[in-house]
């Protein structure tokens, strides 16, 4: 007799399949309500249990009772945070991952995983310009790949045989993600914070905090931004990798969400300097039209990161024994079993083709010029400056924290838009982050119009 956990199997797979189909026809994706909205703990209660529930009982509470207690991230209205905009190509794959139990850790267990995978992350490095030994792995997010980047950098970097006074140290700006604050917390190091007077972590800037800073000897790297998650302001790479280049420091350049400019050449010249990272995260789940999870982690020099995250354990000498040639991502980052995370991004790349994500990534580029042309030219809305990228911040003149706060929760109760506020210089302000080509200008103004 069949394990009671596969009597279901047929049925199941109709019944999930359906709402699949259902989920990826919704156009536009509606942007529901998010985690206040009516009684999750009513609608879970008792539901695990020691006999089960029918599929079309559990299918059927998340369905009504779950999933509109889910912003949807993908609806074109959702401009908060960073939005999400998978296309339907990537999300169809990502259940070809999962039906397959596609796996990509090692070459020998998962070559045609990793070879595709690969494939995806040579698209990036060339965008980047880096050069033909470039390479690395999909990793879970921005997070993890600056974790993994700056591990290898104190580890195996330019500074890691120097003698140091005390503990290593990263240059970074005051801009710099969150993710950059906690790597340096579990690592170890203390960050030298580079005073940026307007926002940009430039080579000048960089270079007038070493010259005053009596512990500069234990510096070990330095942590550019290509696209601040808050304001979308690319730093000056080029400036930034001369001086770590003069004073023999690990160059990190974390791209989570700014690296998708690079297809676009109405921004793509913001970016010189790039392709002297020693280390690059680039986030395809943010604006690459990838489904969660996917960032894309790439090292100049490979083999300084696989000397420093490579497992052993008896079991896994197999996989290194193999030839010299066969590519293990999970030495790559801080992991070791790993889903083929980067499939999904490979086959819409593939399908699609880079002339049509260099045109989503120029669309969403002209939305949000566009949203800040509209902002400059009402009357009681205060352009806080030029995007850069595709984040667009204003203030709304005489709104204090609190009457941004109730506006956003009236425009996300009205289903008009999910718009969070943020500070700027102290200040609260609105934020708009551009990332779905389907977000219209007259979207924006709908928006805007709620703030009159
Ligand atoms: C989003 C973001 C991160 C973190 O990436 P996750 O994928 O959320 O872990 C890091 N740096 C920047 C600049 C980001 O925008």
């Amino acid at each position: 007799m069949r394990n009671p956990m596969f009597v279901h199997d047929e049925a199941l797979t109709d019944l999930v399949l359906d709402y699949c189909r259902r989920r990826l026809a919704l156009d536009p994706v509606p942007l529901d309500w998010g985690g206040t909205h009516g009684s999750l703990e009513g609608a879970l209660a008792g539901l695990i249990n020691p006999l089960g529930n029918s599929p079309e009982t559990v299918l059927g509470i998340f369905r009504d009772r779950l999933a509109d207690a889910v912003i949807s991230c993908d609806s074109p209205r959702f401009l908060s945070f960073i939005p999400a905009a998978p296309t339907k190509a990537a999300l169809l794959f990502d259940m070809v991952v999962s039906c397959s139990s596609l796996q990509g850790t090692s070459w020998l267990e998962a070559a045609g995983a990793v070879a595709a995978e690969n494939q995806a992350l040579r698209v990036l490095a060339d965008l980047a310009g880096l050069p033909p030994g470039a390479g690395g792995c999909f990793v879970s997010g921005g997070t993890l790949g600056n974790l993994s980047a700056l591990v290898v950098a104190r580890d195996a970097g330019p500074a890691a045989g120097r003698p140091r006074t005390g503990r290593p140290r990263v240059a970074v700006s005051t801009e710099a993600h969150s993710s950059i604050g906690n790597t340096l917390r579990i690592i170890g190091a203390d960050p030298l914070l580079v005073p940026v007077p307007d926002h940009r972590l430039t080579g000048h800037a960089l270079r007038a905090a070493l010259d005053g800073d009596p512990a500069a000897a234990d510096l070990i790297a330095v942590v550019a931004t290509a696209g601040t998650t808050n304001a979308g302001i690319v730093d000056d790479l080029a400036g930034v990798a001369a001086v770590a280049a003069d004073r023999d420091l690990w160059f990190h350049v974390d791209a989570a969400y700014g690296g998708a400019g690079l297809f676009s050449p109405l921004v793509r010249d913001r970016f010189a300097g790039i392709d002297r990272a020693d280390s690059l995260v680039v986030d395809p789940h943010k604006w690459l039209f990838a489904p969660f999870d996917c960032a894309g982690l790439l090292y100049r020099n490979p083999a300084l990161a696989r000397a420093v995250h490579a497992q052993e354990a008896s079991y896994l000498e197999v996989i290194h024994d193999d030839a010299p040639d066969h590519w293990n991502p999970t030495d790559y980052a801080m992991h070791l079993t790993r889903r083929a995370r980067g499939l999904p991004l490979w086959f819409s790349l593939a399908v699609h083709g880079t002339d049509a994500y260099r045109t989503a990534v120029d669309t969403v580029v002209t939305t949000a010029r566009a949203a800040a042309d509209l902002i400059s030219a009402t009357p009681h809305l205060d352009l806080v400056r030029d995007p850069d990228l595709s984040i667009v911040l204003f203030r709304r003149t005489g709104w204090d924290a609190a009457d941004y706060q109730h506006w956003s929760e009236e425009l996300l109760a009205s289903q008009v838009g999910f718009v969070t506020p943020s500070r700027w210089e102290g200040e609260p302000v609105a934020r708009l982050a551009f990332l779905h080509p389907d977000t219209t200008v007259d979207i924006v103004g709908e928006i805007l119009d709620t703030m009159a």
